[in-house]
């Protein structure tokens, strides 16, 4: 199928007080059109700054992409000006945040945003604009588009906001949409019907989506891949079946323990033991190996390197 992005040995470290953090530390991954790949980890384990690296939204300028290449529709974007990038972000690539409520305009009627988008980025005519936008809105499955047309997001639910936010990012058909945890702010039934809209417009307008979550649920609903990550680097990669039923990474065994077991109790989230590292100084060898049940002698002095085990089914630990 067709690459849209392919990200190889992403280096990007951000300059603090306290040192410099090696939020994403020789990152490899690949995302083709109409698919999902799912970026998976507890927080501060380098999910968005993975993101933010692809958009270069990463803080500035503390952060700096030190190596590697990212190779969006055969362009490398880690070379980029910030002009360049400019005219990528919100057309070529879209992202989509947790809280839709601070992203949009509150000043603003919701449609109203969403013509200025096309307007300006488009180059539509108002009317013209004023169209597509309750198209848009109809196709995020917006009931009576053009009286929500005139609210402000303030009128609106989270699970609305949310719908108002992917119709916006979609607007300029976009080959990419980053989705970082669209949906951890929303109650279960609303994060389902978002999930399969991303989805269904994944399918429906042939984009590649890279869906950040530390909810191993999610993914089982929404992505064909998945990449691990644990502090800064991807420890495993596979398709959605391999990572549930061969599960091979410890930390991704951890994850998995970690999800909540609706049927039983819903509060019991079993919570993988110690804390994710430090990344101004990351444990030595295996960065998972302080928190790992099955560490060996050679984890704490020797770094896995990812491998590929199975076909297409990468992993790095010294336990294969
Ligand atoms: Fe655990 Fe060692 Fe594998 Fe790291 S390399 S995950 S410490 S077994
Ligand atoms: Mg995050």
């Amino acid at each position: 199928n067709d690459i849209i992005l392919q990200i190889k040995n992403l280096k990007t470290y951000l300059t603090t007080p306290s040192g410099i953090v090696q939020a994403v530390d020789g990152v490899d991954l690949n995302i083709a059109a109409n698919q999902t790949l799912g970026l998976v980890g507890e927080s501060g384990c380098g999910k968005s700054m993975t993101a933010l690296s692809i958009l270069k939204l990463y803080p500035k300028p503390q952060g700096k992409i030190v190596d590697g290449q990212i190779i969006f529709l055969g362009d490398d974007l880690a070379k980029k000006t910030e002009e360049e990038m400019y005219a990528i972000r919100g057309k070529k690539i879209s992202m989509i945040f947790q809280e839709p409520m601070t992203s949009l305009d509150p000043v603003f009627p919701i449609g109203k945003e969403i013509v200025e988008v096309l307007t300006i980025h488009q180059k539509l005519s108002i009317p013209e604009a004023e169209k597509q936008t309750i198209e848009l809105l109809k196709r995020v499955r917006i009931p009576e588009p053009k009286r929500r047309f005139r609210e402000y997001p303030h009128q609106m639910s989270g699970g609305m906001r949310q719908r108002v936010m992917i119709a916006m990012a979609l607007a300029c058909r976009p080959a990419l949409l980053i989705a970082d945890e669209p949906t951890t702010a929303l109650d279960v039934t609303i994060q389902a019907q978002i999930l399969s809209l991303i989805n269904d417009l994944k399918s429906e307008f042939q984009t590649a989506v890279l869906l950040i979550t530390h909810d191993l649920g999610v993914v089982a609903e929404t992505c064909q891949q998945v990449a691990v990550m644990y502090a800064g680097k991807i420890v495993e990669k596979a398709d959605v079946y391999s990572i549930f039923s061969n599960t091979l990474h410890p930390y991704t065994v951890s994850l998995l323990n970690a999800i909540p077991r609706i049927q039983r109790d819903r509060k019991r989230l079993e919570s993988i033991p110690g804390r994710v590292p430090n990344l101004c100084f990351p444990p030595g060898g295996c960065r998972f190996h302080p928190r790992c049940s099955k560490k060996m002698a050679v984890c704490s002095t020797t770094e896995p390197l990812l491998k590929e085990i199975e076909k297409d089914h990468w992993v790095a630990c010294h336990l294969y």
